[in-house]
């Protein structure tokens, strides 16, 4: 599994958009889209749930292809070992580090050894598509695309999904139930306070990843809906994906047409099949209370002026983050909360960093 993959990894906050550019874009000749990867080893190898295909992890004979081509059957993932280098070297705190120049040789043998786990499904998953595909993981959270930085086997592209902090803070505070888990999990919720501070965390980390020469597009939600077939257009561009007349038939003024795919792991709206309506969620105008806009707003103030939420964001293009892209400095990097987050002990006497940016 040496072999260079293409990788298209959606990155933003949970909630903003990622899941749904991931069904557009996997529609795309030549793309396998996987889902959010960082999950597969816990949600899937460990507790079966299920695939979108609507089979059981153990069950879905594409994974179950993949997992004997990459590890020779994923009973042979080491998933304690993937754990607790996740917990080591895949966390926000660890940014400032993932983004140097060089890393020590303890700290580039972890990195590498955990995107090497990575790189290992994206690549027999290319390989059982037929090979050469572009692979998209929607994993979301910025420390993993950094970490994939680091893998000479993986020839990294990030879509960096931006949508308002008041409609993803509004989004945290809904319950939304996990029908992969039969419906007796619910999504994590988080206050707006904390959605906010992760809101920037994220996206400011994108940002930073643009400038260490990681090709990085952003996109905002609310551009992706107003205009899903330019968006989807320009993005293909990007991806180096060549589109032939008729390839985005698929996607309407207001509707795309979804076939079915294996996404392992994601927001419930990876099981829809079929013509799904392309609408803007803007239900927090009305429903999230005035003071917790405010405060949401005012937490999150640079960067949603920079994002140009602060006029009429449907009428700004999306920009190219670049070397030359000029950026504030980054707001402080608090702790990342997710599943990823709350296990297992990092690996032995192995500082990654000064914890200079965060509270974890
Ligand atoms: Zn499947």
């Amino acid at each position: 599994m040496s072999e260079v993959v293409r990788v298209l990894f959606i990155g933003g906050l949970g909630r903003s958009g990622t899941t749904l550019l991931e069904r557009l874009l996997g529609q795309l000749p030549g793309t396998l889209p996987l889902g959010e990867v960082a999950h597969l080893w816990e949600r899937d190898i460990r507790d079966d749930e299920r695939c979108a295909c609507g089979a059981r992890f153990s069950m879905c004979e594409f994974w179950q292809r993949v997992g004997a081509s990459a590890f020779g059957g994923w009973e042979n993932v080491d998933l304690a070992r993937v754990d607790a280098l996740r917990a080591t070297v895949d966390r926000t705190r660890h940014i400032p580090t993932l983004a140097a120049k060089k890393l020590s040789p303890v700290q580039h043998s972890l990195i590498t050894e955990y995107a090497e786990f990575y790189q290992r499904v994206y690549a027999a998953a290319s390989a059982d598509a037929g090979g050469d595909r572009l692979i998209i993981d929607s994993s979301k959270h910025a420390s993993l695309a950094y970490c994939l930085r680091w893998c000479p086997n993986v020839d990294l592209r990030v879509v960096h999904v931006v949508r308002d902090s008041r409609g993803v803070a509004y989004s945290w505070t809904k319950q939304v139930s996990r029908p992969e888990t039969g419906g007796q999990a619910e999504m994590t919720r988080y206050s707006p306070t904390r959605s906010a501070l992760l809101w920037n965390a994220q996206n400011a980390a994108f940002s930073m990843l643009g400038r260490r020469g990681v090709p990085v597009r952003r996109v905002r939600y609310e551009k992706l809906l107003a205009d899903p077939r330019t968006v989807v257009e320009r993005l293909a561009e990007f991806a180096g994906v060549e589109l032939a007349p008729g390839d985005l038939r698929y996607i309407g003024e207001d509707y795309a047409d979804l076939g079915p795919n294996h996404s392992a792991a994601g927001n419930p709206m990876r099981f829809s099949v079929g013509r799904i309506p392309l609408r803007r969620d803007e239900e927090w105008r009305a429903e999230l209370p005035s003071s917790q806009r405010r405060l949401v707003r005012t937490l999150t103030a640079p960067l949603l002026n920079r994002y140009g939420y602060t006029t009429r964001p449907v009428e700004i293009p999306e920009e190219v983050e670049g070397p030359e892209a000029p950026a504030p400095a980054p707001p402080p990097l608090p702790t990342q909360s997710s599943p990823a987050d709350s296990r297992p002990e990092p690996i032995g006497p192995v500082v990654m960093a000064p914890v200079s940016v965060g509270r974890e």
